[in-house]
């Protein structure tokens, strides 16, 4: 795997690549990897001669200095997950490489609904600064494909409409989350949860299951209400609970049966945030979750 810190050597580099024909799928990450992370690698290494994976904590889309602080680093061992995972190439850069000291970061990116709803009502900016940081990286890797998780629902649509504002032609592949045996989703933030605050954090699965198995026609509020409470009892304090459309996740208070709709939650165990969500329901035709 070669290894690159500096952002022109990256591109000199896949230049190359680019003009021998080669089509790269590209997994951009914020380091501290699981599995989930290594599957979107896999996926990506399966459809494209190269395969590109990014490291890169970005400061501007943490609203809170302290989860920036605490956010996990494991690089050394990211590097050996990586290699065995056969990935191609890693870019690591460090914050001038992707904000080059002198250039002005100030665009801003129009995401309507998207940027204030759930996680951009709970966390200001951030989308702002999931955009700043993708355009920087998708402009110095060029990918043919974009690997991302579904895990971050949001984030997904965000970075497609980002992609659509920006009028690039990169086709976005969105992979299933990734659990653990009890339901938790994976997440580099569960390395600063103790086993016991992992063990409860599966109700924020439990929940999840609960909505799929239990949600009707007509009002969601007592099922919403339910599954909330279920969070509470095992000491999660919520951020949100709440059922949306797929599409542009506009909060739905009443299901009408048959349209595809999305379950999001976002809690805290103790001082970390999780995130999760599932595409109700389960058995709807056509779909995967
Ligand atoms: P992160 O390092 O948390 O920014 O995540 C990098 C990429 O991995 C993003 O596209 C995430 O959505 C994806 N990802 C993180 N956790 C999971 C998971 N449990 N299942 C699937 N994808 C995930």
């Amino acid at each position: 795997m070669f290894i690159f810190r500096q952002s022109a050597d990256l591109q000199a580099y896949l230049k190359k690549e680019r003009l021998s024909g080669k089509k790269s799928g590209f997994v951009p990450t914020m380091g501290a990897l699981h599995e989930a992370h290594l599957s979107l690698v896999r996926r990506a290494r399966g459809e494209n001669e190269l395969t590109v994976c990014s490291i890169f904590v970005n400061p501007t889309q943490f609203n809170d200095p302290k989860d920036y602080e605490l956010y996990p680093k494991t690089v050394e061992k990211d590097i050996y997950l990586l290699e065995k995972a056969a990935c191609d190439v890693l870019f690591l850069p460090d914050i001038p490489q992707i904000y080059p000291p002198g250039v002005p970061q100030n665009e801003t990116y129009e995401l309507g609904h998207l940027e204030s709803a759930l996680e951009g009502k709970y966390r200001p900016g951030h989308f702002q600064g999931v955009c700043q940081v993708m355009r920087r990286l998708l402009q110095l890797v060029e990918p043919d494909r974009l690997y991302i998780g579904q895990k971050d629902y949001q984030q997904c649509l965000v970075i497609k409409k980002l992609l659509t504002l920006l009028k690039m032609q990169i086709e976005v592949i969105i992979c299933p989350t990734l659990r653990e045996s009890n339901g938790l989703a994976m997440s580099s933030r569960n390395l600063r949860l103790s086993d016991e605050e992992k063990e409860r954090s599966a109700a924020i699965f439990d929940a999840l299951t609960y909505m799929n198995s239990n949600i009707k026609e007509g009002c969601l509020k007592e099922l919403l209400a339910a599954a909330k409470n279920m969070l509470l009892l095992k000491g999660l304090q919520p951020d949100y609970v709440e059922i949306a459309a797929t599409d542009d996740l506009r909060l739905l208070e009443a299901w009408n049966g048959q349209a595809r709709v999305v379950a999001l939650v976002a809690a805290y165990m103790g001082k970390v945030r999780l995130i999760d969500n599932m595409v109700l329901p389960l058995n709807f035709a056509g779909y995967a979750n």
